[in-house]
């Protein structure tokens, strides 16, 4: 497996001298997992007018054509200052580019301009109650009806789906043959639909942003069968490359990490004890030196997406180790600041490690397990 070096081209470094200045200007509380919690639509429409969704997607179907390196300079910025960004993010991350990837003509025009515009808004339906690892086990069937398919199945964990204007579903159009990854269909469903229930699951503090998504004989025009009809785990996986290895599988707790830098700052100021400023610096630097090596094979897969190359092993591998990171920050922070989370305190540090500490057990969990991860890693390396 290689990681071949990547870097932003040399433009984008004014893009993202614009996003920061933007940022300066924009009045929301910086927080941990915003890519994930922080839904913002009027937000998400301001990056549209800037031209900050849909940033690969070509400018014939409605996007801004630029690269995916200059898209990482964007996002990397935007993550970093911990922006309200959930709102568009499955769409512009995954949609946008399995839709030029096998979108229709028609599916194109209607759904990428919208995507650019951040005025619409995507959910994953891939999960299921019995499967979650084991995708290719999925029970949702599509039937085919007159001019369509008939949906019928219940999906978990759907994030962001009782906002989201279109879920995309993998079901099963064929019954499973000797390949069970053979007869899987992706089908693009609008919402609201009254065949189509959702309903909240709480996350640990009480948060909505999960669902239990039910369709019970949902009429999907044949219009909006995403792809080739069984062609729906070739289309998944190469959308799974996407999913896995952006900056947002590192940055989730970035916040958190600004909040220890401050609080250093604090320390030599001369307002802490020395020897707890000095535990507290190496810590930091710890993790930034640790943070840096991360963005480097993060960078490698863009630009590896951006060449056409196959990166699922990749992207697993940069999840696994970026997930595992995110998730160490709070514990090396409460390790070196006499801190307690608290979500309600005006405290940046105690706010921010309150919410990582909350949504780190999911880091490692959404997008695919660590275990399948290295399952997938083990195999490109041929020691599996
Ligand atoms: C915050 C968050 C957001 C999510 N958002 C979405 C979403 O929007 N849409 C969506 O469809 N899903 C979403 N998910 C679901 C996520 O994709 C699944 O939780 C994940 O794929 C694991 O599936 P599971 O929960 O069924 O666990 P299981 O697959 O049942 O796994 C349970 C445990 O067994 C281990 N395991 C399973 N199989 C193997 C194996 N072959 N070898 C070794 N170990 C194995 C796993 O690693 C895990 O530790 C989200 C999850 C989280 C936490």
């Amino acid at each position: 497996m290689r990681l071949v070096p990547a870097e932003p081209p040399p433009a984008s470094q004014d893009l993202r001298r614009e996003v920061r200045d933007f940022l300066a200007g924009e009045d929301f509380t910086p927080r941990c997992d915003g890519w994930l919690t922080g839904f913002d639509p009027a937000f998400s429409r301001k990056l549209g007018e800037r031209g900050w969704l849909g940033m690969t997607v070509p400018s014939r179907f409605g996007g801004h054509g630029r690269s995916l390196l200059e898209r990482f300079a964007v996002i990397e910025e935007l993550l970093a200052a911990g922006a309200p960004v959930a709102a568009h993010w499955i769409a512009d991350r995954q949609m946008a580019p399995a839709l030029v990837a096998h979108g229709s003509p028609a599916q194109r025009r209607r759904f990428l301009p919208a995507i650019a515009r951040g005025e619409c808004f995507f959910a994953i339906g891939m999960s299921e109650p019995d499967s979650g690892s084991d995708l290719a086990s999925v029970r949702t069937k599509a039937r085919r009806v007159r001019d369509g398919w008939s949906l019928t199945g219940t999906k978990v964990w759907s994030s962001g789906a009782h906002r989201a204007h279109v879920i995309l579903v993998l079901a099963r159009t064929a019954p499973p043959g000797p390949d069970r990854r053979a007869g899987l269909s992706q089908f693009l469903v609008t919402l609201p639909d009254p065949a189509v229930t959702i309903r909240p699951i709480l996350g640990l503090a009480g948060e909505h942003h999960f669902n239990e998504v039910t369709f019970d004989e949902a009429f999907v025009p044949d219009g909006m069968l995403l792809g080739e009809p069984g062609a729906g785990w070739r289309q998944v996986t190469a959308e799974l490359a996407h999913e896995r290895s952006g900056p947002e599988r590192m940055l989730s707790t970035f916040p958190l990490v600004q909040a220890l830098a401050a609080q250093t700052a604090v320390a030599d100021a001369g307002t802490g004890t020395a020897a707890a400023g000095t535990a507290a610096r190496r810590a930091l630097g710890g993790l930034l030196s640790r943070l840096w090596t991360l963005r480097q094979a993060s960078l490698a897969v863009a630009g590896a997406l951006e060449r056409g190359d196959d990166a699922g092993a990749q992207a697993a591998l940069v999840k696994d180790l970026g997930t595992r990171f995110e998730r160490e920050v709070a514990d090396v922070v409460r390790a070196h600041v006499p801190a307690e989370p608290d979500p309600d305190s005006p405290d940046p540090l105690a706010r921010t490690l309150a919410e990582a500490v909350v949504q780190a057990p999911g880091f490692t969990l959404r997008g695919g397990t660590t275990e399948i991860l290295r399952g997938i890693v083990a195999r490109e390396l041929g020691v599996r």
